[in-house]
């Protein structure tokens, strides 16, 4: 039934370029007195610099000589459900990375980049460390963390705002010492009394030789530019590895795939186990259509049912959501057929695990 030979390699491109103009957050010296820290606070949040409109941009992408260009990977790690993927996105500036409010929701590297001036940065969003159960598909999706944050540039270390727990722990203790590191306190617009989070903080430093400190939220732009300007000094200088106008090095079929996954979890209760994939049987492209099929594959009977719903119900609105989005995402149209199937214990199978594209 597989007849998808046409996969297109293009990469996914900015329409344009947003601006940049974002001093760094002050590092936090060791020993500041609790004002000291109020004040750092205060500064940290503080938004500089007003957005230029990005229409104004795009005729002065000027590309710098190869001598000038500083290029770096960026890895962004932390537990599961702490806003890595949101932040992703924002940071690129187009959705690549599927988000929701179930925990297992990444599953793979996903490289995304952004060219700004004459820094690119190369951010890699990876599926948050799993420890609740020691099954083929977790202990691939840990691989994937571990791999990740070898070998890049910076680590942005991504947690909740004034928490803190085992699972961070276990994260944390995955990082190389030898890598400088951000620690980025996300969802700082879910805490009120911003005061309080100055013992939070410092008990932060002294678990870990944190490079910086930034107190924040994924879904605030000016806050995602502000980030920009922190990241860019701990980048080598060294030539772009990608175009300026990429954003993600996953291919079309790839993206279809995580869209479809994508309303899968969001539209199905906590009942559906996250254990079921997407696997895209055939993606063509005729002109401006594209015919994609794919099928969802499920540990059980049960799990099936839920999928489909009443009458077919539910599978038809993941249907018609995942073809929205792709078509938005492909600025054409897209025909889309989606099969339900089981493959009991899938997950627990080293082989399949990795069949259904998984490292
Ligand atoms: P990941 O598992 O770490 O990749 O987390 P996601 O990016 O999938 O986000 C998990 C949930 O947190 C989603 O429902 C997001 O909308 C939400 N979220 C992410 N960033 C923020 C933030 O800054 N503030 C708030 N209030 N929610 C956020
Ligand atoms: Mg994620």
């Amino acid at each position: 039934m597989s007849t998808g030979k046409k996969e297109p390699k293009k990469p996914i491109k900015a329409a344009a370029k947003a601006p940049i103009n974002a001093p760094g957050v002050k590092s936090l010296e060791p020993g500041p007195g609790q004002d000291a820290l109020g004040a750092m606070l205060a500064n940290a949040l503080l938004s500089r610099g007003a957005a230029v409109p990005a229409a104004d941009l795009l005729s002065t992408v000027d590309i710098p000589p190869v001598g000038d260009q500083r290029c770096g990977l960026i890895a962004i790690v932390g537990k599961p459900n702490v806003g890595k993927s949101t932040l992703l996105n924002a940071l690129v500036g187009q959705k690549i990375s599927i988000t929701s409010r179930k925990a297992q929701t990444t599953r793979h590297r996903i490289t995304g980049m952004r060219t700004v001036n004459a820094t690119q940065f190369v951010f890699v969003d990876t599926p948050g460390f799993q420890t609740r159960h020691a099954n083929a598909l977790n202990r691939s999706l840990n691989r994937t963390v571990v791999g990740a944050v070898n070998d890049v540039d910076l680590i942005v270390f991504v947690v909740e705002a004034g928490q803190f727990n085992q699972a961070d722990a276990r994260v944390l203790s995955l990082l190389p010492e030898k890598t400088p590191a951000i620690l980025l306190a996300n969802k700082f617009d879910l805490i009120h009394r911003r005061a309080e989070i100055a013992p939070w903080l410092k008990e932060m430093q002294e678990r870990h030789n944190f490079a910086e400190f930034v107190p924040m939220s994924a879904n605030s732009s000016k806050d995602v530019e502000r980030l920009f300007g922190i990241c860019e000094k701990y980048l080598p200088l060294q030539p772009w590895m990608y175009g300026a106008d990429e954003l993600t090095d996953r291919s079309d079929r790839f993206m279809a795939a995580e869209i479809i996954r994508e309303k899968l979890f969001r539209l199905t209760g906590d009942e559906l186990p996250y254990t079921s994939t997407v696997l895209i049987d055939q993606y063509q492209e005729e002109g401006n259509l594209r015919k994609i099929a794919a099928t969802i594959v499920v540990e059980r009977d049960g799990h099936k049912g839920m999928i489909i719903g009443e009458k077919g119900e539910k599978l038809k609105r993941i249907g018609t959501e995942a073809r929205h989005e792709l078509e938005a995402l492909t600025g054409g149209k897209v025909f889309l057929e989606i099969w339900v199937k089981v493959r009991s214990g899938w997950a627990d199978d080293e082989a399949r695990v990795k069949t259904f594209g998984y490292e």
